[in-house]
């Protein structure tokens, strides 16, 4: 399997290459040459798997250049269940919330170390980047910044990794106590915090201007792993084969091979539910995927206008969901890409009037949107969310998180007849007590496992908003 660029602009290269970079050299998104096709009797023939099995011969397709035996080695470690990894024996769990609704269930992606879906595909692009990293004899200096999920999914995923340095920089004074206390507290030699006075974006343009001094980048081969990172979108893939099993276990034979299922996804970047779109571009049987969104719907207006509006920072609203806060979708440059028949040169063209004009006019294609590919989508606010973790609290006795809430929200509004559907669960209830006690009038517990956290001491270094003190700190401390 060779990945190409959007734009057209790069040579094919394979997964080892294009674990390191997610944007491709002509500014493009890196992109499979072709999806890999999955039968309907290869399916099945996975259903006796585990879930770290089901990972390696889903991520064989795609990783083609690592050697089976590696791959198997790195998925079992990935999602290894531990009290300090993934919590759940079955890693991702089908829970059903047949009181709300009988078809609607919700799938358990927060089960891993923080609490959070990223973690599915962060901890596997632990594994295979320290492993190509050590094929190619090569290092690799992580900068990035976090306003909360991101930043702690990869340091639990990278902490301690050969040849790996974590720059993570965070805004002070801005993250709940419960975040704080997860990235601050890792003691490995390899993390570094950097709580620099001053808000996410003044983090994000510090890492925008030492990335942007190219002798500097290449010298300390700086890199990052954000949401366009193909290696997280391949994992990703993984939980909607997992799901789609899981949820038609309990079929005949016969029903199986037509058994369809639809999923809905509370979105921010499109990184989760373009996973989703590829899985069922592989032949997965997957009727609709369903885009939530928040107040800031960008995306939703995207779906029901088939136009692509981005927002400004300042138009973006701070919500109850705060991991779909965005003001464009740094993936959705896959879909479209799909959309105007992986054609490179439209691709570039409707780019070219997104700069020159602000927006891309897809609205002739728009029909396609559900038609072909299954997507419609929806968007709820914080009384939507509140009402609904209520709602299901009341009628399960579960807690959900405001994401969630999100998605189960919308989900109803999309519910078929026959088809069974499956809302992803993206993070634990406990991240976000103010939005649950405003609910249900208590907070959620924390788990086990992380009683204690609060308590623990905790290493960050201070730091003003200031790019000469940030490169000097990074200059002494690289690996
Ligand atoms: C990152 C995140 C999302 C959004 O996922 P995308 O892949 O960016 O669409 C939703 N919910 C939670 C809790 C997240 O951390």
């Amino acid at each position: 399997m060779k990945y190409l660029s959007t734009r057209g602009g790069m040579d094919p290269a394979g997964y080892g290459e294009i674990l390191l970079e997610g944007l491709a050299p002509d500014g493009g998104l890196v992109v499979p040459e072709e999806l890999p096709r999955v039968d309907a009797e290869t399916r099945e023939s996975w259903r006796g798997l585990d879930y770290p099995s089901l990972a390696t011969e889903v991520l064989s397709l795609f990783a083609t250049d690592i050697p089976r035996d590696d791959l198997a080695r790195m998925c079992r470690d990935a999602y290894a269940v531990s009290p300090d990894n993934f919590v759940e024996p079955a890693v991702v769990p089908l829970v059903p919330l047949s009181e709300v609704d009988a078809r609607l269930s919700l799938v358990g992606l927060s089960e891993g170390p923080t609490l959070a879906f990223k973690d599915m595909a962060m901890q596997f692009l632990g594994q295979s980047l320290e492993y190509v990293l050590a094929r190619s004899g090569r290092t690799i200096n992580i900068l990035g910044a976090t306003s909360g999920d991101t930043g702690s999914a990869a340091e639990y995923a990278l902490r301690g990794k050969q040849g790996i340095g974590v720059f993570m920089l965070s805004p002070q004074g801005r993250m709940s106590d419960f975040q704080r206390a997860q990235m601050y507290s890792l003691t490995d030699e390899n993390i570094h915090n950097i709580a620099v006075a001053g808000v996410f974006d003044d983090c994000q343009h510090l890492i925008k201007q030492l990335s942007a001094d190219l002798e500097f980048k290449r010298h300390h081969r700086l890199g990052t792993v954000n949401s366009i990172n193909l290696g997280r979108i391949s994992a990703q893939v993984v939980y909607y084969f997992w799901a789609w099993l899981r949820q038609t276990d309990a079929l005949d034979a016969d029903e199986r091979s037509t058994a369809r299922v639809s999923f809905t996804v509370p979105s921010g970047n499109f990184g989760n539910i373009l996973s989703g779109h590829y899985a069922k571009q592989m032949g997965l049987p997957v009727h609709r995927l369903v885009l939530a969104a928040n107040e800031n719907n960008v995306l939703d207006e995207f779906f029901r206008t088939g136009v692509y509006a981005p927002r400004a920072s300042a138009e973006t609203y701070l919500t109850s969901s705060p991991s779909m806060d965005i003001s464009k979708a740094s993936n959705l440059e896959r879909f479209i890409f799909d959309v105007l028949g992986r054609d490179p040169e439209r691709l570039a063209a409707a780019w070219r009037e997104l700069d020159e004009t602000g927006t891309i006019d897809l609205a002739h294609e728009q029909p396609r949107f559900s038609e072909e590919f299954g997507i419609v989508s929806g968007s709820s606010t914080h009384s939507d969310r509140v009402e609904t973790i209520r709602e299901v609290h009341r009628a399960t006795g579960r807690v959900i998180d405001p994401h969630t809430a999100d998605g189960v929200k919308v989900a109803r509004q999309h519910l078929d007849a026959e088809v069974p559907m499956l809302v992803l669960e993206t993070a634990k209830p406990a991240k976000f007590p103010e939005i649950v006690i405003e609910a249900i009038g208590a907070a959620d517990a924390l788990p086990d496992h992380w009683a204690g956290m609060l308590d623990l001491p905790q290493r960050v270094t201070a730091m003003p908003n200031d790019e000469a003190q940030l490169r000097a700190y990074v200059e002494a401390r690289a690996v």
